[in-house]
């Protein structure tokens, strides 16, 4: 089995969702002190690539750890955005034009190439494509599982879309898989053969979502 990785790396310092805590990791025992090498971090459960339970958003939603495992590996549906533009809202119409087969029960990964810019900027941050409160109704109309996007936030970092995108999304018990990487050759896969995609996340109990190691796997 060959394993396509969609996820972004997690470092002290790393780029991140400018409102979250400030991602460190602390080295607390190395080889040349202490015969051992360690880390301590400290970071929000929405770090690096993540799931976003409905709980993140809806008062009294699921929780990470009230999905059955199972559900994190699912059929993924590449959706290729990498030709639009920077603040470009990802509608129904949009969603339309792009997605020519059945979403039902899958995952749908929005590509926008911004996983390739991930830095700490105000570009990175603050200019995304993103998927809007019209998009997000689109897909839960066509009963995706869920929905992945290759940037820290799916709606964006504007209110009042992205707390409306999360509403709908997370509202109608759809989980969100953010900031991914897109390596070049999904595209080619995915116009040839269904992609099975894993997501697991971490076995934290009652969290509003969960780091995870997202890839797409393939025989
Ligand atoms: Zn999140």
């Amino acid at each position: 089995m060959k394993l396509l990785d969609l996820s972004q790396p997690v470092f002290d310092g790393c780029p991140n969702c400018p409102v979250h805590p400030r991602v460190q990791a602390r080295i607390t025992a190395s080889h040349q002190r202490d015969n051992w090498h360690m880390e301590e971090l400290s970071l929000a459960s929405h770090t690096g690539s993540h799931i976003d339970a409905p709980l993140h958003k809806i008062a009294g939603g699921k929780s990470i750890s009230d999905y059955p495992l199972q559900s994190f590996v699912a059929t993924a549906v590449v959706a290729d955005f990498r030709n639009i533009s920077p603040d470009t809202p990802i509608d129904a119409k949009l969603l339309d034009s792009h997605i020519h087969t059945s979403i039902e029960d899958a995952v749908v990964l929005l590509a926008t190439g911004w996983g390739d810019q991930r830095a700490s900027d105000d570009n990175w941050h603050f200019h995304s494509p993103y998927l809007s409160p019209d998009g997000a109704a689109w897909l839960v109309s066509k009963k995706a599982r869920a929905v992945g996007i290759d940037h820290y936030s799916i709606g964006g970092s504007r209110d009042p879309d992205n707390c409306r995108t999360h509403e709908i999304i997370l509202g109608a018990g759809l989980w969100v898989l953010e900031d991914l990487r897109f390596p070049e050759e999904i595209f080619a896969l995915a116009a040839s053969q269904p992609l099975q995609l894993w997501a697991l996340p971490i076995n934290f109990s009652g969290f509003s979502g969960s780091f995870c190691r997202p890839v797409i796997a393939l025989s």
